[in-house]
């Protein structure tokens, strides 16, 4: 069985940063790190727990073991065999592998009785802050005082102009609920083999919040989908996500109880919601919303479903035609198709429904066309297939 190491570095300050780092021996050595700013450094754990979740899924992919060089919590590594036997159910590129510390204890901090969530300034995690800060979540409800945001997760680590201004939004609205943001940085997407979003993005949520372990009681990662559709496999889930935990620190996915309208009708009560959500995904825009792709009209569509015209958050105004214009992947299909369906539930027959469904029909045939394309070039002999493409080519030019 090959072998990972893991050996978590000294903790080192510079230029007003604090940064926790393991040194990660697997066929290419790289260094993972967590930055932030030093007057947060007492908030952050030297433990290594952060670092055995945010390799987990490269040791499973490699098929090796880890040997990492710190103690373990015993909770911990319990939890992760579970679930290693969900992700080797799930997905049969990742296998079960041990985990073998230099030995087993609990941390021995007694951490204030207090809740921290990673946050991104989108629907789902302004849920999960104004349900939890506004006791709207009944017996679920937790002290929760301090927020996340993560540079080098939706936004590149090179693009810090972008991050300062989707930090901005965040401040000013986590402000207005008296809690406390903390700005970190992390190279993880960059050291570990993609797909980022279906299937690491959830480790990451759980290292960063690991971290904050022995000041914390509870950490809360903002659920993507809700138990109405839940995407399975994918990286972050209520399956998931709580095996992280350890016996003094549990991790909680928060907030699937609630479908995207749900989440707006509630967080628009939110002052300041409105101006500085973030939803976006375009590289280029994601610090102040495109308001045309996929995921910023849906966002805009179910505002509308919930009473909101034209929010300052998004740039510009939504037509239909811009509507029918828009680009959805498969998986943005089903989405797209449940804001109808909210807003047929909430009795709106507006027009811009019907831009929906057509906007959804013209995607549909274009993924069946490519899906076809892509199955005729598998089955078609490559010099046939080039030769197939000169003629189009030339036809299209003469014509
Ligand atoms: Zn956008």
């Amino acid at each position: 069985m090959k072998t990972i190491h893991v050996w978590p570095q000294e903790v080192t300050t510079a230029d007003g940063l604090v940064t926790h780092s393991a040194r990660i021996e697997d066929k290419e050595p790289f260094t993972l790190w967590f930055k932030a700013p030093i007057e947060h450094a007492e908030l952050l754990t030297t433990r290594a727990e952060s670092f055995v979740a945010g390799t987990l899924l490269l040791a499973m992919m490699r098929g090796a073991d880890l040997r990492v060089h710190a103690p373990l919590s015993p909770s911990f590594l319990r939890n992760v065999e579970e679930l290693q036997a969900i992700w080797s159910c799930w997905d049969t590129q990742f296998s079960p592998i041990s985990i073998n510390p230099d030995s087993e204890s609990e941390s021995t901090v007694e951490a204030p009785n207090r809740a921290i969530s990673t946050f991104s300034g989108g629907v789902d995690s302004c849920f999960t802050v104004w349900r939890h800060t506004q006791n709207l979540c009944g017996r679920r409800a937790l002290p929760l005082q301090t927020a996340i945001m993560m540079h080098g997760s939706e936004i590149d680590l090179h693009r810090s102009d972008m991050f300062e201004q989707a930090l901005k939004r965040s401040e000013t609205m986590l402000s207005a609920v008296d809690v406390n943001l903390v700005r970190m940085s992390t190279n993880f997407r960059y050291a570990m083999p993609f797909d980022y979003v279906s299937r690491w993005f959830g480790t990451m949520l759980a290292a960063t919040l690991l971290l904050f372990q022995e000041s914390h009681t509870t950490g809360l990662i903002p659920a993507s989908f809700s138990y109405h559709g839940l995407v399975l496999p994918y990286a972050s889930t209520p399956l998931n996500d709580p095996l992280f935990s350890t016996k003094r620190f549990v991790i909680e996915h928060d907030g699937a109880i609630g479908s995207r309208a749900t989440k707006m009708k509630e967080i628009i009560q939110w002052p300041g919601v409105l101006e500085n959500l973030r939803v976006c995904n375009h590289p280029e825009y994601a610090h102040i919303n495109c308001g045309r792709c996929e995921k910023c009209v849906r966002n805009i569509l179910t505002l509308r479903i919930v009473g909101v015209q034209d929010p300052h958050c998004f740039p510009n105004t939504l037509s239909n035609a811009d509507i029918e214009r828009i680009h959805m992947k498969d998986t943005d299909l089903e989405a797209m198709s449940r804001v109808v369906k909210a807003a047929r539930a909430a009795g709106i027959e507006a027009s811009w429904t019907t831009s929906v469904e057509k906007s959804i029909h013209l995607n549909a045939r274009r993924a069946r066309q490519n899906a076809l394309r892509s199955r005729l070039k598998q089955r078609t002999p490559r010099p046939l297939w080039q030769a197939a493409k000169s003629m189009k080519r030339r036809l299209s030019a003469t014509s």
